[in-house]
């Protein structure tokens, strides 16, 4: 049997195993694993890592915060980024305007994203205040193909307990994945206030409006509720031991929860916040950057399986728009640019470093966000799944820095970084997208991936 494209002499790397086999595709899907495989085409893959394209769960492309303020990265932009970064799949976001149904939501993002994706991508519907009086839609929802609901205890988007409660039951009701942003928003608020009366106004003073103590007070009221509603759920950007304990405790409880965290908590420390000229403002994310011995609990709670995923909330701004908070850190539109180096970053400072086994690496960045999110033949390499597939060369090193990245901002957090291992190629069901630097992607070609309950 001839496939259309055969991978040969790489070292398959999956959540589960290690083994040497060619991989042969057909029609786009992963069609066999044996030796001498034949194909129409042939990539080698010596010396190489074979792994599932990565799968990042939580981003924001062209994403409107109002006032003219949108995230720097379109689908395209955005989606190319990834793809040279190795991830294969996205996962954004719905917001729905309040005179909007749920439904002509969704229809106008994925129109926004259909014409601009060069990989696949789905979509997780936000439920703010103003859609608890529209939850009765969430039937049409799921028939629609969305499977997962973004819930916010912070900005605009923030339910108070009682909203939360109604947003999980009815997300229950049809099946649904929760997953949310958990702060205190009131505790941030009058911390944010003394800050600014006593005139202090810089970037500094942003994790110190956002302490751990509430961010884990905020992740463990969540928990509960949700264990009293009887959902499972899924808690974004973790940064800190705090919500790691909560996580933690609930799921000895047995309770279904999940929890993930993201590079610039496993790369980057507070000190980011006190860069001079202004570049405090490029590392403003929230839950915010901690101190370093934060950032070593996330790297052993990733190491003892106490959180199951890593993604990275990609949302970087403009330089321009990042610099509107210069007299005032509360006005510094958040989040960062990591869409690219993820999969690179984990094993460099996973494997690399001896934290993380290839197989613990690639369950974060791509077996279980796929099946967090519902993405049914996504993230493990198994005959019948997407030829969703990175050839990682594990000696490449590079250092980091915006000219060398493809993400459309003229900053990186992690400029200067230096990483050992990179894609070489990145193929998306069956299609090579990058190769050794070259992005081969057509826009429009990625796909909306419709889940099923
Ligand atoms: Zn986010």
């Amino acid at each position: 049997m001839i496939f259309d494209l055969v991978i040969q002499n790489g070292t398959v790397v999956t959540s589960a195993a290690t083994f040497q086999a060619d991989v042969g595709v057909r029609d786009g899907k992963i069609a066999a694993f044996g030796q001498s495989l034949e194909g129409e085409r042939v990539l080698d893959a010596t010396d190489m890592l074979v792994t599932p394209g990565a799968v990042d769960i939580h981003v924001h492309m062209q994403m409107s915060l109002g006032d003219g303020v949108v995230s720097a990265d379109t689908f395209l932009t955005g989606t190319r980024a990834a793809a040279f970064g190795g991830t294969t799949a996205i996962v954004d976001f719905v917001e729905v305007e309040p005179q909007q149904s749920m439904i002509e939501a969704l229809h106008a993002r994925q129109a926004e994203a259909d014409p601009q994706v060069v990989i696949d991508y789905a979509l997780h519907m936000t439920l703010g205040p103003d859609e608890i009086s529209k939850l009765d839609q969430l039937t049409a929802v799921a028939a629609a193909g969305i499977t997962s609901y973004k819930l916010y205890m912070a900005y605009g988007f923030r339910l108070t307990d009682d909203q939360l409660y109604r947003a999980l039951r009815a997300v229950r009701d049809v099946g649904g994945m929760p997953v949310i942003h958990a702060e205190n928003w009131d505790i941030i608020n009058a911390l944010v206030a003394d800050n600014l009366a006593a005139g202090r106004t810089s970037s500094h003073w942003h994790p110190r409006s956002r302490p751990a103590l509430f961010e884990g007070e905020a992740a463990g009221r969540a928990i509960d509720i949700a264990a009293y509603v009887g959902t499972p759920l899924h808690i974004f950007h973790v940064s800190c031991r705090e919500v790691v304990a909560k996580i933690a405790a609930a799921r000895r409880q047995g309770l279904p929860i999940t929890g993930e965290t993201c590079p610039q908590y496993l790369n980057l420390t507070w000190e980011a916040y006190d860069a001079p000229g202004g570049r405090g403002a490029y590392a403003v994310c929230s839950p915010p950057i901690r101190d370093r011995s934060q950032q070593q609990a996330l790297w052993q709670a990733l190491a003892r399986g106490e959180l199951q995923v890593v993604t990275t909330d990609h949302c970087p701004f403009s330089a321009e728009d990042k610099a509107r908070g210069r007299d005032d850190y509360s006005q510094i539109p958040g989040g960062v640019p990591s869409i690219e180096m993820r999969f690179a970053s984990m094993y460099s400072g996973g494997v690399v470093t001896g934290r993380l086994t290839p197989n613990q690496w690639v369950d974060l960045c791509c077996t279980t966000p796929a099946k967090i999110a519902n993405l049914a033949g996504k993230g493990d390499l198994i005959v019948g799944y997407d030829a969703d597939i990175v050839i990682f060369d594990p000696g490449q090193k590079r250092i980091l820095s915006p000219e060398t990245l493809h993400e459309n901002v003229s900053w990186t957090p992690y400029n200067g970084l230096e990483i050992q291992g990179w894609p070489k190629v990145t193929i998306s069901r069956g299609e090579v997208i990058v190769h050794d630097g070259r992005f081969f992607g057509k826009p429009g070609r990625g796909q909306f991936i419709f889940r099923k309950v």
